[in-house]
């Protein structure tokens, strides 16, 4: 009997999928102190919750996106908006962006529709969101059919951080390149961009003059899936869930932001010391396998030239620091070459991105990935914002996965080719 009941609750709580009916995005130009002031209490009180791009923390003069959590009972979807013009009388600017679950809905039957596509084509399709399984087994076809190009390595042990997907021309511990996606499970693009690039990298070898070339001197490794769990937990139970799944002891909430976990300013300010928080950072620096386990192999492997972590939504290509709005030593070459590297991106499509240290261009940010590689000497570090800028956010329509995928191609390409170029 015992095991029948247990059976019915593990079904019961894999259906519970958190649903966001009434939820909405509104975009607010804060203006003031007092603007803070009356967005932190109206968070307190949890009826709703900001995404701030991030967690962009609230200052004057910023944009932010927020989150309406819309309690059940509340009557219009409208009604946060004007709740906040009542109350915030003078120069406050405040837009509906989106309702969330009418998006979702969309990406779901979108998702399906491919599927379906999918396995009576047997075809994979680059411009549809996949899961966990369509991925790896996406991996495996990749691997077969470019064995002298594409290995898959399994990193540490237990699989929690995913296969690593190597792209090596030859040679024993050559200059490497790092390229992450995915770390936040929910900014959905940011993987399928992952999924695209690997094809890319083995396709264009031999076709593509300058990735050939720095093939043949380098080696790229791609982890597409860092936070495969969180991953998993998108698809299942909660499209906005950020961070990883594990468990915090003395607490009923669940994961850690595994951008805040890393050892560089860990803890600092940026970083929530809340378990329940979206940027809680963790019981110690590197207490997450998915964090330490990347570490594990950067350190081994020890021949790392860059590292670039992509995230979504912003539009944004940032270098280190984020702990602290100091300036890095080599300012001046990261802030050159991510603008020649946005320049690149803009090209194609005319989609602006800034540029600047995480710190200076969004927020001061704590136990970051790339303030890690930094400190650990791997002087390219760069971290991407892809598309878009709050429209949609972290549901970006599958349609814009091939042109956000192509475009930051040619800026990660123009980061590659520079640092071929900058052995040091
Ligand atoms: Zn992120």
């Amino acid at each position: 009997m015992k095991g029948i009941w247990l059976l019915l609750l593990l079904v019961a709580a894999a259906k519970a999928e958190r649903v966001f009916v009434g939820d909405q995005v509104v975009r607010v130009n804060v203006q003031s102190e007092e603007h803070i002031q009356l967005l932190q209490t109206l968070e307190a009180k949890q009826e709703w919750e900001f995404e701030r791009c991030e967690d962009v923390p609230y200052f004057p003069q910023h944009s932010l996106h927020c989150h309406n959590r819309q309690p059940s009972g509340l009557d219009s979807p409208h009604n946060l908006i004007s709740v906040l013009i009542l109350k915030m009388k003078s120069g406050i600017v405040v837009y509906l962006a989106c309702h969330i679950q009418e998006l979702l809905e969309k990406e779901k039957a979108e998702m399906k529709e491919n599927q379906m596509k999918e396995r009576s084509t047997k075809s994979f399709n680059f411009g549809a969101y996949h899961t966990l399984e369509t991925i790896y087994s996406f991996m495996d076809t990749l691997v077969a059919q470019h064995p002298n190009l594409v290995t898959k390595e399994k990193i540490g042990s237990p699989m929690r951080t995913g296969p690593c997907m190597c792209s090596s021309t030859g040679g024993i511990n050559r200059p490497a390149i790092w390229i992450d996606t995915g770390i936040h499970s929910r900014e959905w693009v940011s993987q399928a961009t992952g999924v695209w690039t690997a094809n890319k990298i083995a396709t264009d070898y031999g076709n593509d003059d300058s990735l050939t070339s720095i093939l043949n001197t380098m080696d790229i490794y791609m982890l597409i899936l860092a936070n495969p769990d969180g991953y998993v937990y998108t698809h299942t139970n909660d499209r906005m869930w950020r961070k990883t799944r594990s468990k915090i002891s003395g607490s009923i909430c669940r994961g850690v932001d595994p951008n805040r976990n890393w050892d560089a300013g860990f803890g600092g300010p940026g970083a929530s010391s809340n378990p329940c928080s979206d940027s809680y950072h963790g019981p110690s620096a590197h207490s997450e396998i998915e964090v330490k386990n990347v570490v594990d192999l950067i350190k081994k492997h020890g021949n790392f030239k860059s590292f670039i972590s992509v995230h979504a939504y912003s539009q944004l290509l940032m270098y280190p620091y984020g702990y602290t709005c100091s300036d890095v030593p080599h300012q001046p070459e990261l802030d050159s070459v991510g603008r020649a590297a946005a320049q690149k991106l803009t090209s194609l499509y005319g989609t602006s991105y800034k540029v600047g240290s995480i710190c200076k261009i969004i927020y001061q940010a704590s136990g970051g990935s790339i303030d890690w590689s930094y400190k650990v000497g791997i002087k390219y570090s760069f971290a991407f914002e892809l598309r878009d800028t709050g429209r949609y956010g972290f549901i970006l329509p599958a349609n814009q996965i091939i042109p956000t995928a192509s475009e930051t191609w040619l800026a990660l390409k123009h980061i590659m080719e520079h640092v071929r170029d900058h052995p040091y």
